[in-house]
């Protein structure tokens, strides 16, 4: 537990430093010599400040662009190695009280149909997502005090945890619900979830108050300062992320970096996740009203200046994306995936009858969690299904001090190899199946220690004989 005491919104996101990085990144993105000298500290593969990183965001310069890519190509192998993490996200409400004018779960939205899982209803959900292979949830709902209080999102979880069907268990929950306090973040950690998500959206003050007129999310302070408050509630796997378009990306970008600095300086960890998601057409948003898009070269260039900037925070990619960008941004730092997601309250057991509708957000990427899984090996990946960190206690300074020393892959690289054992045991399809036999044939090999080898070879035998469950 964090008990420290932390300095406010307005503070750690210093609206002028933000400007002033920005504009020191225009002066300088064609100077080479301090291009050069940030290129030179990126090598050493311990991040970048806000400034310098917004730098190599600028830079014009097309060789050193490309040196940033073959960097973040680099960083990613060195630290991730070749492991991709799945995750599916589960939507609970789409009630909602905020005003949020991106989002079509806003409180004036009068035609999206508004629905609420009941327990029975997770069940239902769980075992659709269980039966695809999923083991890893990132569980999702408006803010609406009165219809999904703590108490709803805590028994969920709850249920999520109690459901094991056939060889399914869904063993890591991670939540992306809207700011709340010290006392709920402590509720929820005992509730054994995984990361706390949640998106900063902008972290451009003036912007974030328009684009939230009104609802409780409105207060940015509260909101901004609501990962401090998940730490002093002893969450310490926190998630951030800016809604790429909303605002100039170069001063969110900035902006998330030092949110990242301020974690690491007050609580000795930074976040444990960034996600990159960008905004999407949905029921009755039109994505041509906000004016920031980011083109999918820019994305790829801030998903790679992130990875330099933050070598040992995870990245998250949603099905928001297409194949196609999924397949560009992951060679440049994505280390986690979703697959198979729906964004509709109850849409993995049934699809939506005709005329409802209850989705946040188009989808990019539609294809079937065996499809994901496949594709992944044969662009060389390992899709893992692995949720051991938080189970073994490796969470926060922990799993970062394993993270910086690079021990982390004796255990990441086999249970990735085991997990996806399970899953080609108990759900790939024959032809994903021969394609994941060969890439784990090949890839127990280069699990370096001898000794956890030997060990894994054997749980992979037990795995192929019917029992579940082996960790590191
Ligand atoms: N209600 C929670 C909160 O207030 O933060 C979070 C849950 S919301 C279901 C998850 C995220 O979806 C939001 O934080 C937002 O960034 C994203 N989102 C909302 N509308 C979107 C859109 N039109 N396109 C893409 N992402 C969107």
């Amino acid at each position: 537990m964090y008990d420290v005491k932390s300095p406010r919104a307005e503070e750690f996101i210093d609206h002028q430093e933000v400007l002033d990085s920005l504009a020191y990144a225009d002066a300088n993105k064609n100077n080479a010599a301090l291009l050069d000298r940030i290129l030179e500290k990126a090598r050493l593969r311990q991040g970048l400040t806000h400034r310098e990183a917004s730098v190599l965001l600028a830079c014009e310069d097309e060789a050193r662009n490309q040196e940033v890519y073959r960097l973040a190509e680099q960083i990613k192998k060195d630290f991730y190695g070749n492991r991709i993490v799945i995750f599916a996200p589960l939507y609970l409400s789409n009630y909602c009280v905020n005003g949020c004018v991106y989002c079509p779960y806003h409180i004036s939205n009068r035609h999206i149909t508004r629905k609420k899982l009941t327990q029975e209803d997770i069940r239902r959900e769980v075992i659709a997502l269980q039966d695809m292979g999923h083991k890893r949830l990132a569980i999702e709902s408006g803010e609406d005090p009165r219809m999904n209080p703590l108490e709803y999102i805590l028994e969920s979880i709850k249920t999520i945890y109690s459901i094991k069907h056939k060889n399914g268990a869904i063993r890591r929950v991670n939540v992306n619900i809207a700011a709340t306090t010290v006392e709920n973040y402590r509720r929820l950690k005992d509730a054994g979830i995984g990361t706390y998500i949640l998106f900063q959206e902008t972290y451009h003050k003036e912007s974030y108050e328009k684009l939230h007129p009104t609802g409780p999310k409105h207060d940015y302070a509260y909101h901004t300062e609501a990962m401090d408050r998940a730490m002093q509630g002893g969450i310490d796997d926190v998630g951030l992320g800016v809604l790429f378009g909303l605002e100039f990306y170069r001063y969110d970008f900035a902006a998330l970096l030092m949110h990242a600095e301020h974690l690491e300086a007050v609580f000795g960890v930074g976040p444990h996740t960034i996600s990159v998601p960008r905004i999407k057409p949905a029921d009755d948003i039109d994505v041509n009203a906000f004016d920031n898009g980011v083109s999918d070269d820019l994305f790829a260039k801030v998903v790679a200046c992130i990875r330099v900037a933050v070598p040992y925070t995870g990245m998250i990619i949603s099905t928001r994306e297409s194949q196609q960008v999924r397949e560009r941004v992951l060679k440049l730092g994505i280390s986690q995936v979703s697959g198979a997601s729906r964004t509709s309250v109850g849409g993995y057991a049934e699809a939506e009858p005709e005329g409802e509708n209850s989705e946040q957000f188009d989808l990019s990427d539609r294809r079937s969690l065996d499809e994901v899984v496949r594709w992944l090996m044969q662009l060389g990946y390992i899709p893992s299904f692995c949720t051991a960190c938080y189970r073994e206690g490796r969470t926060g300074d922990r799993f970062m001090s394993l993270c910086k020393s690079g021990q982390i892959q004796n255990c990441c690289h086999p249970n990735s190899l085991m997990t996806l054992k399970e899953y080609l045991m108990d759900y790939a399809s024959p032809e994903t199946r021969v394609i994941g036999e060969e890439l784990i044939r090949r890839e127990i090999q280069n699990v370096s220690s001898e000794r956890v080898r030997a060990i894994a070879e054997k749980n992979l035998q037990e795995i192929e004989k019917g029992s579940r469950d082996f960790r590191f």
